[in-house]
Formats: C-alpha cells, structure tokens, sequence
C-alpha cells in the first residue's frame, strides 16, 4: 500500500497511500487493528510489519498521503499535535538549546517549552515572526537551533513569511519549523516555501469532524524524518489504526471542506468588521488586516478561522460566547461544525500572566460549512 499516483491535490487526498487493498480489492484502506505480525523465519516480516508501535499499514497509508500533500519526503502520524511538537523538539534540541516561538503562539506550544522542556535545559524566547528584522536580531542575539513558527497563528490570525523565514533560518543555521494547522496544506504548503518541517495538529482541519485527536510531522528531507521516526518508535506516541483510518477519511475531503470554509470565514469577517458591538477583526483575508500580502502571496485563501475584540470588554465576550446557538461553545476548531470560545479562559489560559497572554476581550470563531445565511443570524443575534 505504497503509492503516491501524483496530480493535483484533490487526487492525491483520495489516493495517495490509498490503493485498493491487494487481498480483498477494498476501495480503502482498511484498519488494520493489529498489534503485531506473524513472521515466517525469525526476523523476517511478511510485508515489512513487526510491531504496530514502529509501523502499521492504515498509519502508514496515512503518513504517506500527508507527505504527499505537504510535497515532503516522509510523514510520521502522532497521537496528538502534541505529541508530535514533542517529538520534533526533542529530536533536534539538546540541553542547551534555544528555540525561537512567535509571540502569540499556540498556548500549548508554549507550556511545552516554558514548562516541560524548560526542565531539560532547552530555552526559549517569543519574537514578533511577522517582524523578521526582529527575527534576524533575536537569532543574532542567541544562536537558535529552532526557528518555530505558526501562520496565521491561533488565536490571533498574525501571518509570517515563510519564505523570508526560511532565509533568515537558515543564514542563521536554525531549522525551520511551520505549525500548519490552521492553513491546512490545501491552503499552505510551507516545505515548497523553504521550511524544513511542518506540524499539524490532524485534530483540525485534517480530520475535519470533530471525532478524532491526531498530529502529524512531515520532514523536506529523509535524514530528519529517520531520525523523528526514531524518537516516535521510542516512545511511542502513535496514532493508533482507528484514529489513523478517521483522520484519512477526513483527509479526502479536505480541499472541498477547505473552500466553503473560507468562503463562510470571509462573509463572517466582514458582518463582523461592520457590526458596532466589534472593536478588531482579525482574519487575513480583510484587506486591512497587516499580514494580507503576505497571505495573498502564500495562501490558495484566508482560512476559516476568524477571532475579534469585542468593544464591551471580557463581560461583553463572554456573552456573545454563551448566546451563540449554531456556533457551539468548545474549543479546538477545524471541524465541519461551527464553535466559539475564549481563548483567555479556554485554549490560551496556560498563557495567562506571560508575554503571550491573549487580550480579555477576544473571541475566537471557528467557522463551519454550515448555511452561512444561518451562521450570520446566529452572530448577529449573540452580538445584540
Ligand atoms: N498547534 C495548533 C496551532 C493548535 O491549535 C493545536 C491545538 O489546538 C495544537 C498544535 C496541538 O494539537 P493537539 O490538540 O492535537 O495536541
């Protein structure tokens, strides 16, 4: 089950690593809910398959597709997003080591650094990523050996240029790392752009239904991902048969979901820009927004991700959170169903009282496919 049948994007969701199963002619690939494989004479496995910790064939048909659509070399499916920043940071860090994070990174990103990795002698510090004369001081001023970055970033939609990263990065003998969760790679594909590797939290957008947690590494090169596929056999934090097969399930339908998702992002940002319950709109397809070039440069389109600062402070977004009906209250985000939260008090709280904080007032809107006619009701209903 080792394809990649080439084309374009949408072939390759609903091919690659996919073909029809050799024993039963299965149109996809099966789970495969094993543990282990028989062997015909000791140390030599049938199809390559020993221990599912190491490899599984619904996992691998799910790492090969997703190295095909981040044009990369190898792709390693994870338990979590999570598990695989862990893996990745581990894997090229040492005790001693510095790492450079955008300074509205993903909460979670940060208290791996600034709470588990601390503790083993890997330090970090935020920069401005959209400021790369920022970045090139920062690396000047402590030599990195991650440049860590996340475009847009989650929760406030800023944007950095990959490939201006990737040059600096790489001036600066650091490895460039791109978070792309909230873009997917229909939307980015930041290994065409320089990066040496991508991160997905599969949770979202990939998996796209709600129904499965997963993360996934995707490497330019093969050294890196042996290396990465060391650590993950290690210790172990794989995506097991099921969850792998969910994610894929997800995957072929990535690119159509992908469109209505921004299609519904950019109606809802500008009801919002114009509504006088907002005070900032921030989602890179408004031409107002800092980082739209750059997203018009490197994004297929804007994402369907939408945060805003409400003018009637935290009170006022805590609200709007509670009243939305269609827009469930949750986090996580990237599923075909419509959610809301309060990044200060859900996905960001392990931020507070740092320089990554998230302003009291946001709310963060993960816009789904539903009706968008319904989607707007049921904002402009919550904003009053
Ligand atoms: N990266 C980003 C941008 C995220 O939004 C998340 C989760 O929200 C993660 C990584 C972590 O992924 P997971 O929750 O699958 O561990």
């Amino acid at each position: 089950m080792t394809t990649n049948p080439g084309g374009g994007f949408e072939t390759l969701a609903i091919h690659a690593g996919q073909e029809a199963d050799p024993l039963t002619g299965a149109v996809v690939p099966p789970i495969y809910q094993v543990s282990t494989y028989k062997q015909d004479r000791v140390g030599s496995p049938r199809a390559g398959y020993e221990y599912s910790r190491t490899a599984n064939p619904t996992r691998a048909a799910l790492e090969e597709c997703l190295a095909a659509l981040e044009g990369g070399a190898r792709g390693l499916a994870f338990a979590s997003g999570m598990a695989a920043e862990d893996c990745l940071l581990r894997t090229v860090c040492r005790p001693g080591d510095h790492v450079l994070i955008p300074d509205d990174a993903y909460g979670g990103t940060y208290r791996l650094l600034a709470r588990v990795l601390a503790e083993w002698g890997i330090s970090y510090a935020p920069v401005r990523l959209s400021d790369t004369r920022a970045v090139r001081a920062a690396l000047a001023e402590q030599r990195a050996r991650v440049l860590w970055a996340e475009t847009p970033t989650n929760p406030l939609l800023s944007i950095a240029d990959i490939s201006a990263l990737a040059e600096i990065a790489h001036e600066a003998g650091a490895l460039l790392v791109v978070d792309n969760t909230f873009a997917s790679p229909y939307l980015q594909q930041p290994i065409a752009l320089g990066a040496d590797a991508v991160v997905h939290s599969t949770t979202k957008y990939l998996g796209g239904h709600s129904d499965v947690l997963g993360g996934a590494l995707v490497t330019a090169d093969t050294e890196l991902a042996e290396r990465l596929a060391f650590l993950q056999n290690a210790t172990g934090a794989v995506a097991g048969p099921f969850d792998a097969w969910l994610t894929l399930r997800g995957v072929r339908t990535l690119a159509p979901r992908m469109d209505r998702h921004c299609e519904n992002a950019s109606r809802v940002a500008a009801m919002l820009a114009a509504h006088p319950a907002v005070a900032e709109v921030f989602y890179p397809g408004l031409p107002t927004h800092p980082g739209h070039d750059v997203a018009a440069k490197q994004m297929r389109d804007f994402g369907g991700m939408v945060s805003c600062r409400l003018r009637g402070g935290e009170q006022a977004a805590l609200a709007v959170c509670e009243r939305t009906t269609l827009f469930t209250l949750g986090e996580s985000l990237g599923g075909v169903e419509s959610l809301i939260e309060h990044p200060g008090r859900m996905t960001h709280a392990s931020a507070a009282d740092s320089a990554l904080a998230v302003p009291a007032d946001l709310i963060r809107l993960s816009v789904g496919i539903e009706t968008c006619d319904d989607l707007l009701e049921d904002l402009r209903q919550a904003l009053g």
